[in-house]
């Protein structure tokens, strides 16, 4: 009987060996560390994150307390929650916005004189007086060189060499 309450006791002395034992203390300590080095680098994950998609310096230092308040979970709350975009997107989208506005005001014509800026529609450049266009001689709206018919009204283009002659006789006609 006392021989077995021995066994016992040397057996529970064994356990509590084995928890006391520098393997087991040097395992948890380990996983101890991964957990905090694991919990840091979250953090700083956060900060850096942050930073490529937030210029408020206050909305990056809440990102950051989130995820170092509540360890694991406030950096996957962070990622539901980030701003979609990093600003480096939303800078390069806005230059191209941009851009595509510019080429869309250069487009505007350019008078060939004076290069000031004229609208399609303009017979004449207010500026300069360089004739632009020629108005149809039916309806009077701006035709590009080159059409065989006016757009607006049908009237059919006479050829420049043609025009004066026909123009001429029927002038003559009326008269
Ligand atoms: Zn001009
Ligand atoms: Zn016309």
């Amino acid at each position: 009987m006392h021989w077995i309450i021995l066994q016992a006791s040397s057996s529970a002395d064994g356990a509590q060996s084995f928890f006391d034992s520098p393997w087991w203390n040097f395992a948890t300590l380990m996983t101890k560390a991964v957990l905090v080095a694991l919990w840091l680098a979250l953090g700083v994950w956060t900060y850096k994150d942050a930073r490529r998609r937030m210029t408020d310096s206050l909305m990056i230092a809440i990102s950051v307390a989130t995820a170092l308040v509540f360890p694991y979970v406030g950096a996957l709350f962070y990622m539901i929650l980030r701003p979609p975009e990093y600003l480096e997107d939303v800078i390069e989208r806005d230059l191209e916005i941009r851009a595509k506005e510019q080429e869309l005001v250069d487009a505007v014509d350019l008078c060939p004189a004076c290069r000031q800026p004229v609208r399609g529609d303009f017979l004449i450049c207010p500026k300069c007086r360089r004739r632009l266009k020629t108005a149809c001689h039916k309806c009077g709206k701006p035709l590009e060189s080159g059409w065989k018919i006016c757009p607006y009204c049908e009237a059919e283009m006479r050829s420049p060499a043609t025009a004066s002659a026909p123009l001429a006789a029927e002038d003559e006609l009326f008269a």
